[in-house]
């Protein structure tokens, strides 16, 4: 289901012809202010000392930009970039091949590093740490370990979910950032250079129709412009203002607020079938016909950041703002137990 929806954050086909959309250097990479400039600093000082920089661990929910930083970083060092991720490493021997090709500095960039397994984990302890491969070679009493040593890399791992991370392997990143979601003001010069790359007329009022609909995620943003260009191309005279943006997307079931058909129908089930909630997340995904953990992973990360939804320990419950949203008035008993905290009526 992830896979069809318009507004997911998860990289979808058709993502790829948009690699020429990524920024490749630190000053076209916008918004992140904080990362950005931390990263400057310590960039340069390794520079200054000739050294690679510090391992970084990267942090934050799909399309928010971890991969275009990660390479970004092996731009602006000078260096080469190997990518991999967590579940494509299934053998030490994977991991081992990766790190022995390795030249000087150069950058590893591992995605999704919270699915690596323990054996591939335990080999980047020495590695990070040491910059050494321990091996195993041969088996049972004759199996002796041997230590190579590797050159001085960067590791740069990215990770939705840091929580899932052992401390370990969190303890041996010097540098951890969290990516945040991007302010519409920072998305609207998104859709703006990628409608410059892409070579398509866009007025301010058309970038900021498709920002404000597109959940915080520059990956989602570029999609939606992409959808958006269509329509132009063959509804109007090429050029993507307000009027257009608002029309095509409304066609394409994303709403002012970049919910679509799966967030509302998630909402008004709880709304029509369960009152409002509370109600368990077993249940509702059964009466929505969806797996518990789809909903749990992919609809609720955005609906909960919004304020539309609420998890309490008694279950899921639509807030004040999702009647609001969805043209609705909230019931009074509701909205007096909303401000009076949730157990307030208990
Ligand atoms: P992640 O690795 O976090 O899932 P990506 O780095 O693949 O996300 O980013 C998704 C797409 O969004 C990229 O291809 C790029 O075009 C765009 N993008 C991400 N961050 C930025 C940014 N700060 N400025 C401009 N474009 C960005």
């Amino acid at each position: 289901m992830e896979e069809d929806r318009l507004i997911s954050a998860q990289v979808q086909t058709g993502d790829q012809e948009s690699e020429t959309l990524r920024p490749l250097r630190l000053h076209e990479y916008i918004g992140q202010t904080k990362i950005k400039e931390n990263l400057k600093i310590f960039m340069q000082a390794a520079l200054n000392r000739a050294e690679p920089l510090d391992h970084v661990l990267l942090y934050g929910p799909p399309g928010l930009g971890k991969t275009t930083l990660a390479n970004i970083i092996a731009a602006e060092m000078g260096v080469n970039i190997r990518t991999t991720s967590g579940p494509a490493i299934e053998r030490p021997g994977d991991l081992a091949a990766l790190l022995t090709a390795l030249e000087p500095h150069d950058v590893l960039f591992i995605d999704e590093i919270h699915r690596l397994n323990r054996t591939a984990e335990e080999i980047l302890y020495a590695a990070m740490e040491d910059a050494c491969l321990d091996i195993i070679i041969g088996k049972g009493p004759s199996a002796r370990s041997i230590r190579l040593s590797l050159p001085r890399f960067t590791l740069v791992g990215a990770t939705t979910r840091a929580g899932q991370l052992t401390s370990p392997l969190r303890d041996r990143f010097g540098v951890i950032s969290r990516l945040e979601y991007y302010e519409t003001a920072d998305l609207v010069e998104i859709i703006k250079r990628a409608a410059g790359i892409l070579r398509q007329e866009i007025t301010q009022e058309g970038a900021e129709e498709i920002a404000r609909r597109a959940r915080g995620t520059p990956r989602v943003a570029n999609r939606l412009l992409k959808r958006v260009r269509d329509y132009a191309q063959v509804w109007e005279n090429g050029v993507v203002t307000s009027a257009l943006a608002c029309d095509a997307l409304t066609r394409l079931d994303v709403d002012p607020a970049g919910l679509d058909l799966m967030d509302q129908k998630t909402l008004q089930t709880i709304i029509y079938t369960f009152q409002g909630g509370p109600v368990g997340l077993e249940t509702l995904a059964a009466t929505i016909g969806e797996e518990a953990e789809t909903l749990e992973d992919v609809v609720e990360p955005f609906l909960l950041q919004r304020g539309l939804l609420q998890r309490t320990s008694r279950g899921r419950m639509v807030t004040a703002e999702a009647y609001r949203h969805l043209g609705l008035s909230a019931p009074q008993n509701r909205a007096a137990s909303h401000d009076g905290g949730l157990f307030a009526q208990e």
